[in-house]
């Protein structure tokens, strides 16, 4: 095979996958080997850069952020939807179809959920996207091209010469928003509190960057221009699947009297689907009857959007609670009269923080609707005003930690995200508080991170309580007899819970970062820093400089990332915590990706130091790619030093004593190529 024809069956194998994870949601192959496909096109384009177009792969996300707003003006309006909420209003629509159609035409009609996320326009220009943009006011939208580039779910290229424009959502899938959450937590951040909110802040983000991170997916419902090929909705909505172009996949064509049903259908189906779906669209078939029918200065006539009750329950509350989380932060928390909603009993709801109180005039003793957003925690929506027998008292915000009694603070950072509307968070600054303490310690054992199994609340409580464990390393210290004389506690159980703490002994670094609860490092980046630094022992040896070089060298990781994980290094608490959980060999060394078994670089193993012309992660990938090893340092079996601008002299000096060949960059790549 040419290299040509190596690098269109990458592109292809890459796209098919992308395909079967986002279209179908049937992946083909794991993250891991997906990675090390998207490596061997970096490496091959390496190669040959002619061969690293605009629509290849590995340009989805582009280095830079826009600095500024492009608008968009699109000849075919980008119209609102009318929406119904009975089926009375339901048979005014289909009245007001055949009234429009002439006599002896019967309509047919496409049903489909409306999905709720973010509206988009894309448009492919000889197969190439080229251009995407934000509903705006309908004719004038925002470019948002390089956001959703970024989206895998988005063919680049697409077999289809004509220019196509279509129209979609950008959503979030509940399952997604779930790790997103856990990713914010992770960073310190407020979770989103559906997935409509995190789809659509991170459209309009100015960083393509951010907008990667985001596990935003695009799902087309219909096509403006383009759809001459086909007489239907419906056909166009198959065709779009066949394409390779994701669609909802959800839609029923049918007369007249069977759309009830399939109204009724994705009623009850609809949280089984991935996505949040509010309500169903009933869409008139035949574009001809379409184009009869034509539009009002806001709707298409066409069609008619059924919403679906939000399920909301009324109840009272009884108290306002304030909870403690593992970083010091004060939540406000409802305490209810337990009530049915969606299918649980739900008896608190959060607040968030004090400015939410305040915005919604909460007092205890009121009665107030409640609302699941999505599948997450529920929220109050209002005050039943009309309920409030009495003048309660304002709700303030304790001056003092609940838990220790510090006196709390207002914490300024978090008056710099205005995304939240929420106004400053109020926090316990005591880190040996005894509710961050347990926090910490449950944030610690959850399952994407150090994953300790039967470690109870009344157990945490116990042993925080009677000062037997003070941070997440005192876990490793505790013998099975002490935790047998706690309360509540059998001998089986304590042995129970003592093997899994010994277990998690064996995580990966990774997931002792995670479990520590960095700012701004979420479990994906929590794997790259991992993958860099090696372990945890490494990573304490170096010093902040080092540090600070290599963490900027990862790949996505911006100036703030790179501080908070300094920061996190340099402190000395965390520093302690860490140590401690050296002394007690808590985490095994990060496994690094694994090397190609043949290439050009095979045997042969390098170390990589300086100033280069591309991040340090991507070369390490692309001399893993080429079969080559990575040493974090010049050791004795180290073949090459790639050294870089400012290099240092003592890497020089080890590689000298070593006997290890110093090379450039440029002849690296050479190598790679295949050259001396
Ligand atoms: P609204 O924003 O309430 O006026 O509803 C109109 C919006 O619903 C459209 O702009 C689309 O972004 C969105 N929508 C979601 N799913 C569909 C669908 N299946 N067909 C048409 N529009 C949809
Ligand atoms: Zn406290």
């Amino acid at each position: 095979m040419t290299p040509a024809q190596r690098h269109a069956s990458l592109v292809r194998e890459i796209e098919a996958s992308n395909y079967r994870y986002y279209v179908l949601d049937d992946p083909n192959v794991t993250d891991a080997e997906f990675d090390a496909l998207l490596r061997k096109l970096r490496a091959l384009e390496e190669e040959h850069p002619e061969l690293a177009t605009d629509d290849s792969p590995t340009r989805r996300v582009a280095g830079q952020a826009r600095t500024s707003v492009v608008q968009v003006k699109r000849p075919v309006r980008m119209l609102s939807l009318d929406n119904t909420y009975s089926r009375e209003d339901l048979a005014e629509f289909y009245r007001r179809v055949v009234d429009g159609l002439p006599a002896g035409e019967t309509p047919r009609f496409c049903v489909e959920p409306k999905l709720d996320g973010a509206s988009i326009e894309v448009i492919y220009e000889r197969g190439r996207l080229v251009q995407a943009s934000t509903r705006g006011d309908g004719v004038v939208g925002e470019d948002i091209t390089e956001n959703v580039r970024t989206m895998r779910s988005v063919p680049l290229r697409i077999a289809h010469e004509r220019r196509l424009t279509l129209r979609g959502e950008v959503v979030i899938y509940r399952r997604d928003l779930e790790s997103l959450n856990t990713e914010r937590e992770g960073q310190g951040l407020e979770p989103f509190a559906n997935p409509r909110n995190a789809a659509a802040g991170a459209v309009r983000m100015l960083d393509p960057r951010e907008v990667a991170r985001r596990p935003l997916r695009a799902v087309f419902y219909q096509a403006v221009e383009g759809a001459e090929l086909h007489a239907t909705q419906h056909e166009t909505l198959d065709w779009l699947e066949k394409a390779g172009l994701p669609t909802h996949r959800r839609h029923a064509v049918v007369p007249w009297e069977g759309v009830w049903e399939e109204i009724e259908t994705i009623d009850r189906a609809r949280d089984d689907y991935p996505f949040e779906t509010d309500g169903a669209v009933v869409k008139v078939d035949a574009y001809r009857h379409q184009d009869m029918l034509g539009m009002t200065s806001k709707f298409p006539k066409w069609a008619v959007a059924y919403k679906f009750q939000a399920e909301q329950a009324r109840t009272k509350v009884l108290d306002i609670a304030v909870q403690v989380g593992r970083t010091g932060a004060l939540t406000p928390v409802a305490v209810l009269e337990p009530v049915a909603l969606a299918g649980t009993t739900v008896s608190r709801a959060t607040l968030h923080n004090a400015g939410m109180v305040e915005a919604l005039d909460l007092r205890i003793g009121d009665t107030v609707f409640i609302q699941k957003a999505g599948e997450v925690i529920p929220q109050v929506v209002s005050v039943d005003l009309a309920a409030r027998d009495r003048e309660h008292e304002k709700f303030r915000m304790p001056t003092k930690c609940p838990s220790c009694g510090t006196p709390v603070v207002r914490d300024p950072r978090d008056a710099e995200k205005p995304e939240l509307g929420l106004g400053a968070a109020t926090r316990c600054p005591n880190r040996d508080c005894p509710e961050q303490i347990r926090q910490r310690i449950f944030y610690f054992a959850r399952r994407f991170a150090m994953d300790i199994d039967h470690l109870g609340v009344a157990l945490v409580d116990q042993l925080v309580e009677h000062g037997i464990v003070h941070d997440v390393a005192g876990l490793y210290s505790v013998g099975p007899e002490r935790i047998a004389k706690l309360a509540h506690m059998g001998e089986k159980s304590a042995e129970n819970v003592f093997a899994s703490i010994q277990r998690s002994k064996e995580r990966t670094f990774d997931k002792v970062l995670c479990g520590l609860g960095i700012a701004q490092v979420g479990q994906v980046a929590a794997r790259q820093l991992a993958e860099e630094l090696g372990s945890m022992p490494e990573a304490l040896a170096l010093d902040p400089q080092a540090l600070r070089e290599r963490v900027a060298s990862i790949h996505g990781f911006g100036p703030k990332m790179v501080e908070s994980v300094v920061a996190f290094f340099q402190d000395r608490a965390q520093r302690a915590v860490m140590e401690e959980l050296v002394a007690a060999a808590v985490g095994r060394p990060q496994p690094r990706a694994e090397v190609a078994a043949h290439g050009p670089l095979s045997g042969s193993s390098f170390c990589v130091t300086g100033v280069l012309s591309k991040k340090r992660e991507e070369v390490h990938a692309d001399i893993r790619a080429a079969g080559g090893e990575i040493h974090d340092s010049v050791k004795k079996t180290t073949t090459y030093l790639v050294a870089g601008d400012k290099t240092g002299k003592s890497k020089l000096d080890q590689a000298k004593k070593f006997g290890t060949t110093v090379v450039t960059e440029e002849q690296l790549y050479a190598r790679m190529k295949g050259g001396p």
